[in-house]
């Protein structure tokens, strides 16, 4: 009995960390129109400006038809394909008929409804800035936090035309607008209350970006025990997110929409380069199921779950800024960036690519990167159980923090360790856009 009593602690646990790290946790790897660019600037076919830009209802409308014949077909294969899929509620379905076809559609395909899905791109670093850009508030309700302060965003027009580059890259940080936030029952909204994902599963429903948690975690690799107890963690939607819009994107290339075809093949990159990061694609790395029932044997369960919450903060904290200072610097040969760029071989995408390619490999990765966080961070911000990372002062401060106490050695550990993160993304985001590639080409639109 004792021992059933401590496995029901150890899920409470589970469930209090993924809680606790709400707020860090539905990010990943921020700003992903930034971690793509040192890959697809390099990629020729992608920087012609050849797609023209179309309006969304453009396309809805005159598409109408055959989207309601094809999200129908959708539907039906992700309720046989997909494992602890939530199924669309049938009011949901899309009808070619719909008064307002663009509500209609979002609310088919399960997003927030509220959002602009306006016609722009981000600025790279190579771009000469523009005299008007565009504000972040005409394309999302969130504040914009640290890593999309120092982002510019420009408008596009219908009829423009832009490289395939440019439109991947930035849809690709598009879900993290808040296109997945407020989807469930509980959270408040009135398409939630209609959209059937039922109540959140984890995640902190109060924190702004709390809610998305289940759509940019995946844990697909959990044990029998964590199943079958705690079977909420179950209910996680990566793998829906990149097979709908995946599909999406060939259905628009294959009715020559290109644009919204690079746009949706980019909103499903954006799932994929979250699964990368390990803290995304299992609930505690580093600790494995005897170490958490130690752990809760001990009564020092709040303690672990504070330090899974700030190692995963500090490691995202840490790539973001390493990227940041290479691309001001445009250091395509540092081997931060080069491990983004490379060119080496990758897998064909195909349809077990996300869960037993990426994310095993992912959950596979967790280890080395907790003891690598444990060796080199400043023990304050990885291993003092007093302290919390997120909305501390330290961000900033970070990589000084690490230089002065643990040395450049630190450093150089620290980004040995995170280029192998990097060189996971880079090898699986350059299999999408193959992909996307290919479906481009067999349409032969072009
Ligand atoms: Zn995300």
């Amino acid at each position: 009995m004792r021992f059933r009593s401590g496995l029901r602690e150890l899920y409470a646990v589970i469930v209090a960390a993924l809680l606790a790290s709400g707020s860090a946790t539905s990010f990943a790897w921020s700003d992903h129109a930034s971690l793509l660019w040192p890959l697809v600037r390099q990629m020729p076919v992608l920087l012609e400006p050849a797609v023209e830009v179309e309006e969304l209802e453009v396309f809805l409308q005159a598409e109408a038809d055959g989207l309601e014949t094809f999200l129908a077909a959708e539907e039906a294969r992700a309720r046989t394909a997909l494992d602890s899929y939530a199924p669309r509620p049938e009011a949901l379905a899309f009808s070619a008929t719909a008064k307002d076809l663009r509500r209609a559609f979002l609310e088919a395909i399960r997003v927030n409804p509220t959002l602009s899905y306006t016609l722009y791109r981000q600025e790279m670093v190579e771009d000469e800035p523009i005299p008007a850009p565009l504000s972040w508030d005409s394309l999302s309700f969130l504040s914009t936090g640290i890593s999309h302060e120092t982002v510019t965003y420009r408008p596009l027009a219908v009829g423009d035309l832009v490289a395939p580059a440019y439109v991947i890259a930035s849809a690709s940080d598009e879900p993290d607008f808040g296109m997945d936030i407020g989807l469930f029952e509980d959270n408040g909204t009135e398409f939630g209350a209609r959209y059937g994902f039922g109540v959140q599963p984890f995640g902190n429903p109060n924190l702004e970006y709390g809610s998305q948690a289940p759509f940019h975690m995946g844990f697909y690799h959990l044990d029998l025990l964590t199943r079958t107890l705690q079977p909420d963690l179950l209910r996680t939607y990566p793998a829906w997110r990149v097979s709908l819009f995946g599909a999406l994107s060939e259905f628009a290339f294959a009715t020559e929409h290109d644009y919204w075809g690079w746009r949706f093949a980019g909103w499903a990159l954006h799932y994929i380069g979250d699964l990368t990061q390990p803290y995304h694609a299992q609930p505690l790395p580093g600790i494995d199921t005897l170490d958490a029932l130690w752990t809760v044997v001990r009564g020092r369960t709040d303690e672990a779950v504070q330090l899974v919450s700030n190692r995963h903060g500090v490691i995202e904290s840490y790539q973001h800024q390493r990227l940041v200072t290479e691309l001001k610097h445009k250091a395509w040969r540092a081997p931060l960036l080069l491990a983004v760029g490379a060119s080496t071989p990758v897998p064909v995408w195909g349809e077990e690519t996300l869960i037993e390619g990426l994310s095993r490999e992912s959950v596979d990765g967790g280890t080395a990167l907790d003891a690598a966080l444990e060796a080199h961070i400043p023990e304050r911000f990885v291993s003092d159980v007093t302290f919390e990372w997120t909305g501390s002062d330290e961000e900033l401060t970070l990589l000084s923090a690490i230089r002065q106490e643990k040395g450049d050695g630190a450093i150089m550990a620290m980004d040995a360790i995170l280029i192998e993160q990097m060189a996971r993304f880079s090898r699986y985001a350059r299999a999408w856009v193959n992909k996307t590639l290919a479906q481009h080409k067999q349409t032969g639109s072009h």
